[in-house]
């Protein structure tokens, strides 16, 4: 995509080498990187050849991976949309997973800015509009920017494919926002019931805590808990979402690393973890009231979570993260590290910590690459101006 200055009759975005939404699907997605990288393609098949997920698996003594184990290729799967904190950068946008349950129906966790382009691009669009028609619920952790900005442009474009509600848990100013949006906006619609957060924490009674049986009953949920967690802005929750089968996802939010959360984790599935810092940065990380990588997998240790997966880093880690206590014995068998559009099915929670270690020599590569294309254009340049 370029800009046009002159002639000013075309000026504005040029789209015409930018293939259309519509024709983007995964499968093609991946054959073009294989094909441009053919030195990851190679790898990453002799290291699918060599694994054996089964084998892996029954080394394992944590309970749940006995429960995994049982799961069948439909039960869960979560899709990182945003890995990246605060501003969206070239390879990591801001907050956004999806907990799809297939038929089910599916929560997403957060709406930053660009969420619904990156589901699109996650799914392509058949699967994207569905999931989207089937969504049962959508979760804001708190009230920065980088959490809920893509909330108006998703309801809109949903509102286009079906007139069921949705179910938004947030926090009462989010409900305001979207009143507003709606005024300015008088052909938009959107379609959606609204929890105020504190509502759902157990000692308190509302009215509005009926409409939860809308998501627990589809998904088949066993319970939805909002935890209080630990950051600079006021109604910040971390959520513990477990399912009648036995598994148990735990989203932090931001937060520092916060002793409500890991109680009501205890023995999760998966803890998605924010680990904004490293640990050199760990007097920003408190000033800011974030998580430095190493903080978070100890969080994982404590609360016994089965998989821990790093997230929301600050864009100085756009590419790779640098984290800290990778080689302690938990953070070897039970930690891996979030990518965008990165799609993790229960059954591959199993294997992950493993694939971690040969994603991490994916990226060693292709910065060589890009180094070395640099260095071929530069090489250019200088026979250019001979
Ligand atoms: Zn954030
Ligand atoms: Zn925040």
């Amino acid at each position: 995509m370029k800009y046009v200055l002159i002639p000013t009759r075309n000026k504005g975005f040029d789209f015409t080498k930018v293939p259309y939404i519509r024709e983007i699907v995964p499968s093609s997605v991946e054959s073009n990187f294989y094909q441009s990288y053919p030195t990851i393609a190679k790898y990453l098949r002799e290291y699918l050849d060599k694994f054996n997920d089964y084998e892996y698996a029954l080394n394992e003594t944590h309970p749940q991976a006995k429960i995994l184990q049982q799961c069948g290729d439909q039960e869960f799967e979560i899709i990182f949309l945003g890995t990246g904190s605060s501003v969206p950068s070239k390879y990591r946008n801001v907050t956004g997973i999806l907990l799809n349950l297939f038929d089910k129906g599916a929560i997403l966790f957060d709406c930053g800015e660009g969420t619904l382009s990156q589901l699109y691009r996650a799914c392509g669009k058949e699967r994207a509009e569905t999931i989207l028609k089937n969504l049962k619920c959508i979760w804001i952790s708190h009230l920065h920017a980088d959490h809920h900005l893509g909330l108006a442009y998703l309801l809109e474009k949903r509102s286009k494919l079906t007139s069921e509600d949705v179910v938004i848990v947030g926090q009462g100013r989010i409900k305001e926002a979207l009143s507003e949006y709606l005024v300015c906006s008088s052909d938009t619609k959107f379609n959606f019931d609204f929890i105020p957060m504190q509502t759902l924490e157990p000692e308190r009674y509302c009215p509005e805590k009926i409409l939860l049986d809308r998501v627990i009953n589809p998904l088949g949920l066993k319970s939805f808990i909002n935890v209080p967690v630990d950051h600079t802005c006021a109604e910040a929750y971390g959520i513990v979402i477990t399912h009648q089968n036995g598994w148990k996802v735990v989203f932090s939010g931001d937060t520092r690393p916060c002793s409500r959360l890991i109680k009501a984790g205890k023995d999760c599935t998966v803890l998605i973890h924010e680990a904004t810092f490293e640990a050199s940065m760990i007097k920003d990380a408190i000033s800011k009231k974030h998580t430095c990588s190493f903080e978070a997998i100890a969080v994982g240790e404590q609360m016994n979570a089965y998989r821990t997966i790093l997230t929301h880093f600050s864009q100085r880690y756009c590419k790779f993260p640098i984290v800290d206590s990778q080689k302690t014995d938990y953070a070897l068998r039970n930690v891996a590290v979030a990518h965008d559009l990165m799609r993790l099915n229960a059954k591959k929670l199993i294997p992950i910590p493993k694939v971690m270690q040969v994603l991490k020599h994916f990226w060693t590569i292709i910065e060589m690459d890009t180094q070395s294309y640099a260095f071929d254009f530069d090489e250019t340049e200088d026979e250019e101006k001979k």
